[in-house]
């Protein structure tokens, strides 16, 4: 089938197994130069018109554009999609329902694994999710997102943990390397629209091997609309490969849940990790660790989180709405547990973010009057 290319549309078109461990799709937007874009692993992958539909939608669905592919897209996937749609669009209310045109609908590829997989960051949920769920059999690990393709290093470092988790817990490794992170450059936010459906899509070119893969994911009432939760993931689900969220516990639990696990030492939070350290201790995410781990009483810790936190240190910074959300979670759930030694947690939260709202009205109030004077000088530029 040709596919015309129009003004209100995004095409996918040149959809191929370059070798059997790596695929490619070509990807147009209006008045924008062509992005190919490419997944490689170091397993079998199967070039599909499911995994590039995944990474397009919600682009689409932003700039309300439709999506012509050319290709056959999965009958399941096909039938949910105008669900996987609406799903979307509860939490992001100014996208757009978007057609996507395809060349029909297939139940056709034989090809489809019999394992269950779990992708694997290094992080929190990634370390409770492969420990506690006794079906996972594989490891993703994938560089291309929270990695970007030229930090080599960091890359190695991650691998080092996943290698050592997976022959620690019996697991096998499977690597994916990837560059389709650019589709999101520019258009969505990677962790608020975009993270999950690129999880997605990666799985769905996976299913040689896998028919069931697991994305782990967070207690957080806040991040319930975000671009992954259990909802969206399960509606990205084939015929081949079924997509699940795992693992809802708030991050307290999850930690008094793998406490005795001896690689935990290895767990990498941080948002600034490089080669040199697995967590620099400091950074909000290793803080925020920091107090959950004293929370859960963990005996073991993560290299460079071992100090315990002094909650005051809450009190002098200034915390963002996001940010006391999430470290708010943190507080009821130590509080639930009962861990003493916090009955001043909830306070020195409070005065954290009131200093960040006092913060902001005295920036604006400055940069309020000067817009005032210029607005006043320009009418009287005008007058005259
Ligand atoms: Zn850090």
């Amino acid at each position: 089938m040709n596919i015309e290319v129009t003004n209100d549309s995004i095409k996918i078109s040149e959809i191929s197994q370059v070798a059997e461990n790596r695929i490619e799709a070509l990807f147009e937007f209006p008045n924008q130069e062509p992005q190919r874009i490419f997944i490689e692993s170091s397993k079998q992958l199967q070039s599909n018109a499911d995994t590039w539909l995944l990474l397009a939608l919600p682009i689409g669905m932003k700039l309300g554009l439709s999506i012509v592919i050319d290709g056959e897209i999965d009958s399941l996937l096909s039938d949910n999609l105008k669900n996987l749609e609406r799903e979307y669009l509860r939490g992001n209310r100014h996208f757009k329902m978007i057609e996507v045109l395809t060349t029909g609908t297939s139940t056709n590829s034989k090809i489809a694994g019999k394992q269950t997989a779990s992708f694997f960051s290094g992080g929190l949920d990634s370390f409770y999710t492969a420990s506690t769920e006794p079906t996972v059999q594989s490891l993703i690990c994938v560089w291309g997102f929270d990695i970007p393709l030229q930090n080599i290093a960091s890359w190695n470092q991650l691998n080092e943990v996943a290698v050592n988790f997976a022959q620690r817990h019996g697991h096998e490794l499977t690597t994916i390397k990837t560059n389709l992170k650019t589709l999101s450059h520019g258009r969505l936010l990677w962790g608020r629209h975009y993270f999950g459906w690129a999880l997605s899509g990666v799985a769905q070119s996976l299913r040689p091997n896998f028919d069931v893969v697991l994305i782990p994911g967070d207690g957080e009432a806040y991040f319930a609309d975000w671009g992954s939760n259990g909802n969206l993931n399960a509606l990205c689900s084939t015929s081949k490969v079924t997509l699940r969220e795992h693992g809802t516990a708030s991050r307290v639990s999850k930690i008094v849940a793998i406490d005795q696990l001896d690689s935990l030492r290895e767990m990498r939070v941080c948002l600034k990790a490089g080669f040199k350290f697995l967590n620099c201790g400091e950074c909000k995410k290793c803080r925020r660790t920091r107090l959950e781990l004293d929370g859960s009483q963990s005996s073991t810790r993560p290299s460079g989180l071992e100090e315990r936190i002094d909650t005051r240190i809450f009190a002098r910074e200034r915390i963002s709405k996001t940010e006391y959300s999430i470290l708010k979670e943190d507080q009821l759930e130590i509080a639930r547990i009962g861990t003493p030694g916090f009955s001043s947690l909830a306070r020195h939260l409070r005065q954290g973010r009131a200093r960040y709202v006092i913060f902001q009205i005295i920036n604006f109030i400055p940069e309020k009057i000067s817009h005032l004077r210029q607005s006043a000088k320009q009418g009287f530029r005008q007058k005259n």
